[in-house]
């Protein structure tokens, strides 16, 4: 089943002609989830037919419009297309004031729910999880205060091994047990060993957001060994005092982070719309990292 990031806005600050403001699209065995958004959000959304009824958790990391000015257009046209089913959302605790208020002003009576959970990163917390998935925040180094995210799978089931099943005519009834890993005990009285009838369970997937952040090397124990992580990239390493008085990173500082944590793959974004484009970025990181990519708008990443 399928885990893949759809980007839909990988610029910062100032949306180009080429880039958006940040907002991902998050499919993760069957969970929709939408990671920021930025102005533009839904019409790229509609653009790329991801029906937006579909999205359950929008995650907000923090409240520089170029990463939430999108986000009350978007619930408005849920409720225009008749959403009844409930949303979360979840970051900063002035998020839901915000949110109420411009509703409120419009005289807009939602036919929704919409659930708000608070984060405001200051410490690493799981924030949702259901029988596939778990959603943890963490605490990112920026100018206000701004939420990291990790979303992943749940360890997952052992796989059966149907020949050897076959071969002692196990029970149907007993593949459910066997496949989480349990020891059953037949009506015959004979216990069996679920290590002859499973084969390895596939590898539980994660994918980490870090944006916007300086270099924060708190950072890796959370981002361990992650399947892909998109970490920002503003500045190029010329414009790298820049990045520390507006905390940000560099390029190549995120392919640093990606090192030191083992991820399997980087994806580079939120760049300064100062660059016509984004070369320098990818040779810099590349230096340091080799698995790393440019993250471009409208594109889908696998995991
Ligand atoms: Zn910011």
């Amino acid at each position: 089943v399928d885990f893949k990031v759809t980007v839909l806005g990988s610029g910062a600050a100032l949306p180009t002609q080429k880039r958006n403001a940040t907002a991902q699209f998050v499919e993760c065995v069957g969970r929709s989830i939408l990671i920021d958004c930025a102005e533009g959000t839904q019409y790229r959304l509609r653009e790329l037919g991801i029906k937006i009824q579909k999205i359950q958790h929008i995650l907000i990391s923090h409240l520089h419009g170029d990463h939430y000015f999108g986000l009350v257009g978007l619930i408005s046209t849920m409720h225009l297309l008749g959403r009844d089913k409930g949303l979360t959302i979840y970051g900063p605790t002035l998020l839901e004031k915000i949110i109420k208020l411009q509703l409120e002003a419009g005289g807009n009576q939602l036919a929704f729910d919409i659930t708000f959970i608070p984060i405001d990163g200051n410490s690493n917390k799981l924030i949702f999880e259901d029988a596939k998935i778990e959603i943890h925040t963490f605490p990112l180094k920026h100018r206000i205060p701004t939420n990291g995210y990790l979303i992943k799978e749940k360890k997952k089931e052992l796989h059966l091994n149907p020949e050897a099943l076959q071969k002692d005519q196990i029970p149907k009834a007993y593949f459910n047990l066997l496949k989480r890993g349990v020891d059953p005990v037949l009506d015959s009285g004979q216990k069996i060993n679920h290590k002859k009838y499973t084969l390895p369970a596939s590898p539980a997937r994660s994918y980490a957001f870090c944006s916007d952040t300086k270099k924060n090397l708190d950072l890796i124990p959370m981002l361990s060994n992650v399947d892909l992580l998109y970490h920002e990239a503003t500045f190029k390493e010329q414009h790298k005092d820049r990045a520390k008085a507006t905390y940000h990173s560099t390029a190549k500082q995120a392919a640093e982070i990606a090192k030191a944590a083992e991820v399997k793959k980087l994806l580079l974004g939120h760049f300064s719309a100062r660059y016509p484009n984004e070369e320098t970025h990818l040779k810099e990181a590349k230096s340091i990292f080799e698995e790393v990519l440019i993250a471009e708008d409208s594109q889908t990443y696998m995991i």
